[in-house]
C-alpha cells in the first residue's frame, strides 16, 4: 500500500520534510500536485505566478525522474481529487507541508479529518517557514503586531535542521494523470512571458545557482546597496521562496555558512536575515489576520474615501505616470515578473497616495503580475505602504517620486533601463523631466505629453489631497 506526498508550495526535493518523511516508510511512493481552481476560498493564482507554477513543476517533474520517481498531476477541487486516489491506489499514508492561508488551511483541515475518519494516516509537516506563526507570541500571550520585538524573540530560537535531499525514490503505481501543457500555465496567445523566461530559471537548481551567486557577490554591501534598484545587490530569492523551489532553512544556512567562511560582513548578514524574518513576520500576520488580502488591520482605513479614477489606474498599471522612477517600476515588473522592493515601496505609495486608489486594487494587480506573488508577503506589504497595516508606515508620510528617484537611481541608470524614451536625458533632469530645459529635451529627443507623459498629477497638489483625505477618514 503506497504513502502520498501532495506538493504545494514547497516544490523541491531538498529539504522537504514532507517528502522525507513519506520515504522514511518504505512504502510505493505517489508524489502529486493538484491544480485547484475549484475550491472556494482559495485564491487562484495570477498570471505570472502561474507561469512559475508551470516552470517549477516542469523543473520537480524532471528532477524526480531522475531519482526513479514519477510526478502525478491531478486537476480538480484537492479534496475530491485525494479522496478518488486515495480509493483508487489504497493510499494508507499522506503527508504535506503546511500551507498558511485561511482558504489553504480550512481545506487541509477538512481534507485530514476526511482522510482520517477512513482510515488514512495524514501528517503535516513545517516546511516553508523558519517558525509556525503560532508558536510566537508576546509576553501577554497575543500575536505580535511590531517586527522588532517578533524579530527579537523568533531569531535566537534557530531554525529546525535541513533534511537532506533523497538520493533515490522508490517507483510509484502506475495511474493515469494531466500532462503538464494540459494545464497551460503558460500564456500562449499573446504570449508575454518572453521578459520572464529571459529573467528567471524557476525550479531548485535555479534558486541554488541564484542562491550561490547572491552569496559570491550580492551580498557584500547588501546592507548599504539593498536600497538601490540600479545595482544588482538584493538576491532576487523571493520567487524561489514562494513556491518553495527554496526554504527560508535552507537560505539561511547557506548564509551563516558564508558568514563563518568569512565571505560576508556581519552587517550584511544581518541585514539579509531580518529581510528573510521580515518574510516569517508577514506570515505570522497573515496566520493571525486570515483576511489580511481584502481588510485593513487598522480599521480607521475603513472609511476611508478611496476614489475610483480608472485613468489613474491604468496610466499606473501601464508605467506611464509621468514619473519616472515609479513609470520604470511598473515596466520592471510588466516586463519581468519582479519589481525591487524601494520602488514597490514608492510605486504602491504613489498609487494609494497620489492616485488616493485603494491598495486592495493596487494589490490586486501586484498579484496578478509578480512571479513571487505571495498570499503574506503581497498584503502585508500593501497594507505597510496604506498605512493600514500592523506596525505600518504612518499614512501622513508621503514618499516623494523625485527625491526618492534622486536618492535611490542617482544617475538615473534604473529609469534609462526600463524607460528608453528618457535613455538620453542627463541624471540632473531625469526624475522631473518637465523641469529640463526645451533645449535639454530636445537634444534627448523627449517630447513632453505625446512621447513621454506629462505628469498626471502635481506632487505638492496630490499630497494636500490625500493629507486631507486621511484628516476626514479619521474624524468618523
Ligand atoms: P532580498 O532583499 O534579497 O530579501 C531576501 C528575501 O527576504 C526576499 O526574497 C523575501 O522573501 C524576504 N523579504 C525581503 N524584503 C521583504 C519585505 N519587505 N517583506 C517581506 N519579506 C521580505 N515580497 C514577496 O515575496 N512577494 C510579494 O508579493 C511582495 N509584494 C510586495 C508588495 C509591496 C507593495 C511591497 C512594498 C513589497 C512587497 N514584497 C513582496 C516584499 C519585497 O519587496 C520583496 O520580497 C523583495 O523585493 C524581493 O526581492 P529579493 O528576493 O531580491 O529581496
Amino acid at each position: 500500500a503506497p504513502t502520498l506526498v501532495w506538493f504545494r508550495d514547497d516544490l523541491r526535493l531538498a529539504d522537504n520534510p514532507a517528502l522525507a518523511a513519506a520515504l522514511a516508510q518504505e512504502r510505493p511512493l505517489i508524489l502529486l500536485y493538484v491544480l485547484d481552481e475549484a475550491t472556494p476560498g482559495l485564491r487562484s493564482l495570477g498570471g505570472a505566478a502561474r507561469w512559475w507554477l508551470g516552470r517549477s513543476l516542469a523543473a520537480l517533474a524532471a528532477d524526480i525522474e531522475r531519482a526513479g520517481g514519477s510526478l502525478l498531476l491531478r486537476r480538480g477541487p484537492a479534496d475530491e481529487v485525494l479522496r478518488d486516489l486515495v480509493r483508487e491506489a489504497g493510499v494508507v499514508s499522506v503527508h504535506w507541508n503546511r500551507r498558511y492561508d485561511a482558504g489553504a488551511i480550512a481545506l487541509d483541515r477538512r481534507i485530514k479529518a476526511e482522510l482520517t475518519r477512513a482510515g488514512v494516516e495524514v501528517t503535516s509537516h513545517s516546511a516553508t517557514l523558519l517558525h509556525e506563526p503560532w508558536t510566537l507570541r508576546t509576553k501577554s500571550g497575543g500575536p505580535y503586531r511590531v517586527f522588532t520585538p517578533f524579530y527579537r524573540a523568533a531569531a535566537p530560537l534557530g531554525p529546525r535542521r535541513i533534511v537532506p535531499r533523497p538520493e533515490a525514490l522508490p517507483p510509484g503505481p502506475d495511474l493515469p494523470g494531466d500532462t503538464l501543457a494540459a494545464w497551460h500555465l503558460e500564456p500562449a496567445q499573446p504570449d508575454w512571458a518572453g521578459g520572464l523566461r529571459a529573467s528567471w530559471q524557476p525550479g531548485e537548481a535555479g534558486a541554488h545557482e541564484v542562491l550561490r551567486g547572491f552569496l559570491d557577490h550580492g551580498i557584500h554591501g547588501y546592507a548599504e546597496r539593498r536600497d538601490r534598484p540600479d545595482s544588482e545587490h538584493t538576491s532576487r530569492l523571493s520567487p524561489f521562496l514562494r513556491f518553495g523551489n527554496l526554504s527560508p532553512v535552507q537560505a539561511l544556512a547557506a548564509l551563516h555558512h558564508a558568514a563563518e567562511a568569512g565571505e560576508a560582513l556581519g552587517r550584511d548578514v544581518e541585514k539579509f536575515r531580518s529581510e528573510l524574518y521580515w518574510r516569517e513576520f508577514s506570515y505570522h500576520l497573515l496566520f493571525h489576520n486570515p483576511d489580511l488580502a481584502t481588510t485593513n488591520v487598522n480599521h480607521r482605513f475603513d472609511s476611508f474615501a478611496w476614489r475610483d479614477d480608472g485613468a489613474f489606474e491604468r496610466a499606473w498599471r501601464r508605467g506611464r505616470t509621468g514619473y519616472p522612477i515609479v513609470d520604470a517600476g511598473m515596466r520592471q515588473l510588466w516586463q519581468t515578473g519582479w519589481m525591487h522592493n524601494r520602488v514597490r515601496m514608492i510605486a504602491a505609495s504613489f498609487l494609494i497616495k497620489h492616485g488616493l486608489v485603494d491598495w486592495r486594487r493596487g494589490e490586486a494587480w501586484f498579484w496578478d503580475t509578480l512571479v513571487d506573488a505571495d498570499p503574506a508577503n503581497n498584503p502585508a506589504s500593501w497594507q505597510w505602504v496604506a498605512g493600514s497595516g500592523a506596525d505600518a508606515a504612518p499614512y501622513f508620510r508621503i514618499f516623494n517620486p523625485m527625491l526618492q528617484g534622486e536618492k535611490f537611481d542617482p544617475d538615473g541608470a534604473y529609469v534609462r533601463r526600463f524607460v528608453p524614451e528618457l535613455a538620453e536625458l542627463p541624471a540632473d533632469v531625469i526624475h522631473q523631466p518637465w523641469r529640463a530645459k526645451p533645449e535639454v529635451l530636445a537634444r534627448a529627443g523627449v517630447e513632453l505629453g505625446t512621447g513621454y507623459p506629462r505628469p498626471i498629477v502635481e506632487h505638492g497638489a496630490a499630497r494636500e489631497r490625500a493629507l486631507a483625505a486621511y484628516h476626514r477618514s479619521g474624524e468618523e
